[in-house]
């Protein structure tokens, strides 16, 4: 329902716990983060309001969790998968590795969660979600085996081969562990605007959720995806053709 994710300079916790607040009027059941911190991905998820989630991180926050500067959240609204703790987002691989948050739904969720399993990957939600972590997880592993990409391309393109396997709606954010600095994303028939911000990116499903620290944003086009470190603002085509979004200055009050 409502997503954000920053990469920056800044710790990214309260950045986006505060993102999610403002976007909380949407309405949710559960809400969730994941933070990057050198080589660790940190999750927190609860069923029930931000509250909740604030409450299970008050007690972590002399950890790395308060102070990694890579970080993805989430609030959910379940279509797939009841209201609890478990079916909250982020959703991990299975290696750890990769976190991803998702809006809308996964259509042929079913027939790759089959696929999936029969290769041995244990699920651990009833969401739609998650067989793109494993998904994503998977292709990236193999890029980097093949030695194609390396870097934050890695998760650029590990994106856009994953979406090519989704049918439906879904923005989807994702982290990996092994590509600290930055945050993958795509769209098809679900928003997704980008912030641009001095050192600093932010990813959201409307401009609420950055609007305190940059007024820059780039509304992105259908099938597309952006790669966002803290310095850059990558989108192409879910073909890996270069692509711009629609750039726009936020004049008003959101
Ligand atoms: N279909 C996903 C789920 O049920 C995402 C729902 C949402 O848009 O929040 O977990």
């Amino acid at each position: 329902c409502g997503i954000v994710g920053y990469v920056g300079g800044r710790p990214a916790l309260s950045i986006v716990l505060d993102g999610l607040r403002r976007l909380e009027y949407r309405g949710y059941d559960s809400a969730g983060v994941a933070v990057i911190n050198s080589d660790t991905v940190l999750t927190e998820k609860k069923a029930g309001k931000l509250a909740n989630l604030e409450k299970a991180l008050a007690d972590r926050l002399s950890d790395d969790i308060a102070t990694g500067t890579t970080a993805i959240g989430h609030t959910r609204w379940a279509t797939h998968g009841g209201p609890t703790d478990r079916n909250a987002h982020p959703h991990l691989s299975a290696d750890g590795r990769v976190a991803v948050i998702h809006n809308g739904i996964i259509e042929n969720f079913a027939r790759l969660r089959a696929e999936l399993e029969a290769t041995g990957v244990e699920f651990t939600s009833d969401t739609d979600t998650e067989c793109a972590a494993h998904l994503l997880a998977a292709e990236v592993r193999a890029l980097r085996e093949s030695g194609a990409v390396d870097g934050p391309q890695l998760l650029a393109e590990g994106m856009r081969r994953t979406v090519s396997r989704l049918e439906g709606a879904f923005t989807l954010l994702a982290v990996d562990v092994q590509v600290p600095g930055a945050v993958v994303a795509a769209r098809r028939n679900s928003p997704l605007v980008v912030g641009r911000g001095k050192g600093e990116n932010f990813l959201a499903s409307d401009v609420s959720a950055f609007i305190e620290h940059t007024r820059d944003a780039i509304e992105l086009g259908q099938d597309q995806v952006v790669l966002i470190t803290p310095d850059a603002i990558e989108i192409t085509g879910f073909d890996g053709s270069p692509a711009a979004g629609h750039e726009f200055h936020i004049d008003w009050d959101a």
